[in-house]
């Protein structure tokens, strides 16, 4: 009889087990974070600037999370990816050439999973604070041969049907200077443009392309460093997100926040802005995990990157073994402002005092305070100084996003160089880059990952099935 009572008590647990899991099988809320450039170095470098030099004894968000697995990125192409090729993979589990996106290596458009979902009632919102038709949101819903036809993604945003697309811009509103046909299009499409968070929380649109006016660049948002005005973090974002899809779509919603600015300051090597924007980007994690926190047995939360950028490193050969992250707190500024600044200064009419840019470094990079600069380094920076300022002579540095001024080039890598951040590229590197995840089916993610196979288990997740 007690046995049997037992026996009972064990069926009965196993069926409020299968019952849990059966109301558990789907991923109502899907939350897919990409950090674009975001390598484990980048996440290690955050984690260590975290604990060391703001003496937070917790974790980042994203290392909280029980699942854990590595992700490689490999191209069609390269065993080196472009953010197209690699964003389409996230995106529709098809490798691709570097530089096309949304088809795959032959040229035939594949399917994003934000569409696959789109079309089984998901609501769904691209967000980034990058230009919003750049490589990574536009693998969710263009299909071009080539990353750069800006005015033909921008018509496929509008056509996408999505509820919210936010970026810096749509980059296909202008060409050479003179304004296109692409704002009347996207409202012919009956969807609205708005430029505000409030304007996109007061709106009874369902569709709306948001694009904060930022008074700097077309292509982001400026970096979370440098406190542009208008400017929109990417909690902002991912809050805003939030609240349009459970006014419009309350019973499910995916959507896609990434983090593009990580990748732009680790093709500028500024070590002190991508551990600003990863941790920037780990307080949107947070927000995500409050609303797991509402409906844990709803909502999925997958945080991956398309992939490295820079080959950072927490040590390099310059710190023998150890690392100084607390020397990147004073920096207020990103190496892009720095060379601006020490541009209007080139051309400026008055030449420019040594006295006064030490003033400047020890103000905005805490040298010769924080920093530790020895009377050779000093010497050093003086005759960079000297060189650039005085006699003209500006070997400027190249990237993919910029053209730096070679004097930050001088400081940005003394200040790299003492903080014990090694960086090996001014490009992508092949490097697995992490993925976490916590949730409803979070457990597909279990083990090793390639990108294509992500987007796949996301919508295994969300029991929706591919043809
Ligand atoms: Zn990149």
């Amino acid at each position: 009889m007690k046995a049997l009572k037992s026996l009972r008590k064990i069926v009965s647990a196993i069926g409020l087990l299968s019952f849990i899991s059966l109301q558990a099988e789907e991923a109502k809320y899907i939350f897919y974070f990409i950090g674009d450039g975001m390598g484990s170095g980048q996440v290690i470098m955050t984690e260590t600037y975290k604990h060391k030099a703001l003496g937070e004894s917790e974790s980042l968000h994203m290392l909280q999370m029980p699942v854990h697995s590595f992700v490689t990125t490999y191209s069609a192409s390269s065993p080196v990816t472009d953010s197209a090729a690699a964003g389409t993979a996230l995106s529709t589990g098809s490798k691709t050439k570097n530089g096309m996106l949304g088809m795959d290596a032959d040229t035939v458009a594949v399917t994003s999973v934000a569409k696959y979902l789109h079309d089984n009632g998901y609501g769904v919102a691209i967000m980034t604070n990058v230009a919003a038709d750049d490589a990574t949101p536009g693998a969710f819903y263009a299909h071009v041969a080539n990353r750069g036809e800006s005015y033909k993604i921008g018509r496929q945003a509008a056509e996408s049907g999505y509820e919210l697309i936010a970026g810096s811009s749509l980059r296909g509103m202008k060409k050479g200077g003179k304004s296109t046909d692409l704002a009347e299009y996207i409202e012919s499409q009956g969807v609205q443009i708005a430029t505000t968070a409030e304007e996109v929380a007061e709106s009874d649109n369902r569709r709306i392309i948001l694009l904060p006016k930022t008074s700097i660049w077309e292509s982001n948002m400026g970096f979370n460093i440098d406190e542009i005005e208008g400017a929109m973090s990417v909690s902002d974002l991912t809050t805003t997100a939030i609240n349009h899809l459970m006014r419009h779509t309350p019973e499910k919603f995916f959507m896609m926040v990434e983090g593009g600015n990580i990748d732009h300051a680790g093709h500028g090597n500024d070590g002190g802005t991508v551990v600003k924007e990863v941790y920037a980007f780990d307080k949107a994690i947070g927000k995500a995990l409050e609303f797991y926190a509402a409906h844990p047995d709803e909502t999925l939360i997958v945080v991956t990157a398309d992939h490295e950028t820079g080959g950072l490193s927490v040590g390099n050969q310059y710190v023998g073994y150890n690392a100084y992250p607390e020397y990147f707190v004073p920096q207020s500024m990103s190496k892009d402002i720095f060379s601006h600044y020490c541009d209007k200064l080139a051309k400026g009419t008055e030449k420019p005092k040594w006295e006064d840019m030490k003033q400047y470094l020890t103000d905005n990079f805490g040298f010769f305070t924080t920093v530790p600069v020895s009377e050779k380094e000093e010497e050093y920076l003086q005759a960079a100084f000297t060189s650039i300022f005085l006699k003209g002579e500006d070997n400027r540095q190249t990237t993919l996003y910029s053209n730096f001024n070679s004097f930050p080039v001088e400081v940005f890598k003394m200040l790299n160089n003492k903080a014990g951040a090694g960086w090996t590229t001014g490009g992508h590197s092949g490097n697995f880059v992490p993925l976490f995840a916590i949730g409803v089916g979070s457990e597909l993610f279990m083990g090793q990952n390639d990108n294509t196979q992500v987007p796949g288990k996301i919508l295994k997740a969300a029991g929706v099935e591919v043809k």
